[in-house]
């Protein structure tokens, strides 16, 4: 991969989002929206009211003229315009819940999805409920490909300016990803996936009414979101599909955990729990682990040994491939 050509592309862009911030007075994130419409609507900047000037959108049209797209590999283009969504998430002080699933996470993410993923599945349907600015998607799309699967992919998002950057994204990767605009907690028009796959955002659901409809709902006040979302994704999910979620490291610790653990005994098997290397995150509450869980049906089975593991610090190699060589063990054994 080459890296020359990924900060080409982010200096690009990122040169073009500060020209229309003076211009337009838009956040960076917003800014970046505009450049990537711009890109996406023939490389041409789009113009209303007289803004952002001639002279400018001239400019920008010279920028675009020059982006090297054409000979840039996904992961390339997903890197750079990654590189925009970090600088954007830092300048327009985007909440803990909005951001972006940094690399590090999605590639343990796609990892653990390439592992379990049935060897004989030639194409494969996934969804990620909350899939924001798509760069964890993105990760899995690109990964699977890479191995020659057919991905067929969908992204449900409340947050519209975080899924325009999600469509700018796939777009300009090439990735077939349909992406919708909607509470993914309401009646989802998507056919059975294979996997779901999904950052969740923690915290309170305000639509108590809706929330009612989940058996992981709480019986006074709001529920917690990322308990409804795990529900949601299993009712999506085909028979012995796979529910890949990051969940908080004290996801079963808590006083409405209980309505939590009954509901997956019900439809699904919990087959394993991974804890994220502490170094990653500040304090001890917002720790995130991945929770592993099969929809029941279609031969599948509780595994005999639930996969408990620590995953180890990113930065250290040698522990880093004991731990796949740990995973890879465990998937043979319970298949
Ligand atoms: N994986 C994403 C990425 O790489 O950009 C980040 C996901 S972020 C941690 C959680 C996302 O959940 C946010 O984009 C937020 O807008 C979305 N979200 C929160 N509540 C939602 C709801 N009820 N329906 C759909 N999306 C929701």
């Amino acid at each position: 991969m080459s890296q020359k050509e990924i900060e080409s592309l982010f200096s690009t862009l990122d040169t073009s989002v500060q020209m229309l911030q003076k211009e337009l007075g838009v956040s960076y994130l917003e800014g970046l929206s505009e450049t990537g419409e711009n890109i996406l609507d023939g490389k041409k900047a789009r113009r209303e009211n007289n803004l952002p000037s001639e002279e400018t959108a001239e400019a920008l049209n010279t920028l675009y003229q020059d982006l090297p797209l054409a000979e840039m590999e996904p992961e390339e283009i997903r890197k750079s315009f990654q590189l925009a969504l970090l600088k954007g998430a830092k300048e327009d002080k985007l909440q803990a819940n909005h951001q972006m699933t940094p690399d590090a996470i999605g590639f343990v993410l796609a990892y653990l999805i390439e592992t379990l993923m049935d060897p004989t599945l030639k194409t494969i349907r996934l969804l990620d409920p909350a899939v924001g600015t798509g760069n964890l998607l993105s990760t899995v799309y690109n990964g699977l490909s890479a191995r020659n699967i057919e991905v067929v992919a969908e992204g449900i998002d409340n947050d519209d300016l975080l899924l325009v950057l999600a469509l700018i994204s796939t777009e300009l990767q090439g990735q077939k990803i349909k992406l919708t605009h909607q509470d993914a907690l309401t009646g989802l028009l998507v056919d059975p996936v294979d996997i779901v796959v999904s950052d969740l955002p923690v915290g309170f659901y305000p639509v108590d009414k809706q929330a009612k409809q989940f058996k992981t709902s709480s019986e006074k006040g709001h529920s917690f979101a990322h308990h409804l979302f795990i529900e949601q994704s299993i009712h999506y999910l085909k028979k012995g599909g796979y529910g890949v979620f990051l969940v908080p490291s004290q996801l079963f610790e808590t006083e409405e955990a209980a309505a939590l653990t009954k509901m997956i005994q019900e439809e699904a098997y919990l087959q394993g729990m991974l804890h994220l290397p502490k170094e990653l995150f500040q304090t001890k509450n917002s720790r995130k682990s991945i929770l592993l869980l099969q929809k029941k049906g279609n031969h599948a089975q509780q595994v005999k040994q639930v996969l408990l593991a620590q995953i180890p610090d990113f930065k250290n190699q040698p522990a880093m491939l004991h731990f796949m060589q740990e995973v890879e063990t465990w998937n043979k054994k319970n298949k």
